[in-house]
């Protein structure tokens, strides 16, 4: 098979899940050398700006309004738009690399917080334009240079659920360093694939491998990757995004339940969801990881 570690260089893999959801052409490996899983065989830069110009990663799941679309985002956006809080200043300028609709973008311009926004999917960058009234960057961080304006500008950089999308996360970690001041933060999130529902339920792992996700992290994997830059500071945080119902959905129902009502308990249960997620936050299986990171 060809097979190249996008951590560790390494050309030896096994197969772990054949296939994924939406594509019978790919199946998940993980490296014999560093244990990084990863989609084989790796789309080029140019498969993934027709990919995601058609928006065909969106369209698998559901044809959804941009409105549906924001309700849906919207526990995400303000979970993030708290958490960055701890990092900035009402002075900082902060930018979102793949702020999609841009949700996040406009959020934190609402509140008077200066933030540009990237995007490389053209549907999705024009209808953040319209939602932010805000700058969004069209750079392909893997094939075009940054433009000298932009180089070390903002004092915090944003990859909310991106670099698992990307082909050659090394190469675009660089580029993504140059945006930022010296002290600036680079705030990270990705999947887990430490996710403990992986391990309980079929039908979510048949669920989970899909073909816009090309690297599949944990806590080690990106460690890793990390570690061929120099950060003053490195913190590793869990975060439990979907409640206990959504696992017993899982296990009753085999299925997502993607329109259905979000998952919040009820309000009597939240100890009991507290619970769920306090454990799995605390040995990283946990169905996100975030990762801080200061220049
Ligand atoms: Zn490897």
């Amino acid at each position: 098979m060809d097979f190249k570690c996008v951590i560790c260089g390494s050309s030896t893999c096994k197969v772990i899940h054949k296939t994924v959801r939406d594509s019978n052409d790919h199946d998940v490996v993980v490296c014999n050398n560093c244990n990084h899983f990863q989609l084989a065989p790796l789309p080029n830069v140019e498969d993934d700006e027709n990919f995601y110009n058609k928006n065909s990663q969106a369209k698998f799941v559901s044809n959804i309004t941009v409105e549906e679309a924001r309700k849906k985002a919207l526990p995400d956006t303000k979970r993030r738009v708290e958490f960055v809080k701890n990092y900035t200043n009402i002075d900082s300028k902060i930018l979102d690399i793949g702020c999609g609709y841009g949700f996040f973008v406009e959020n934190l311009n609402n509140q008077g917080i200066e933030v540009d926004g990237l995007e490389t999917s053209e549907s999705r960058r024009l209808i953040a334009r319209k939602n932010s009234k805000r700058n969004i960057l069209d750079i392909n961080l893997l094939s075009d240079s940054t433009p000298k304006d932009y180089i070390e500008k903002y004092d915090m950089v944003t990859l909310f659920h991106v670099l698992e999308h990307i082909s050659s996360p090394r190469k675009f970690l660089k580029n993504v360093l140059k945006f930022l001041k010296k002290e600036g933060y680079l705030i990270i999130e990705v999947p887990n694939v430490d996710d403990h529902l992986l391990s309980i339920s079929k039908a979510y792992n048949n669920f989970y491998w899909q073909r816009a996700h090309l690297s599949y992290f944990n806590i080690k994997s990106i460690d890793l990757l990390l570690s061929n830059f120099k950060f003053q500071t490195k913190e590793f945080i869990g975060v439990q995004r979907y409640s206990f119902l959504n696992m017993a959905n899982w296990l009753i129902n085999y299925k997502p339940q993607i329109s259905g009502p979000s998952f919040d308990p009820p309000k009597e249960l939240g100890w009991l969801n507290d619970k769920y997620k306090e454990q799995l936050v605390s040995n990283f299986k946990s169905d996100t990881i975030l990762i801080v990171l200061k220049k």
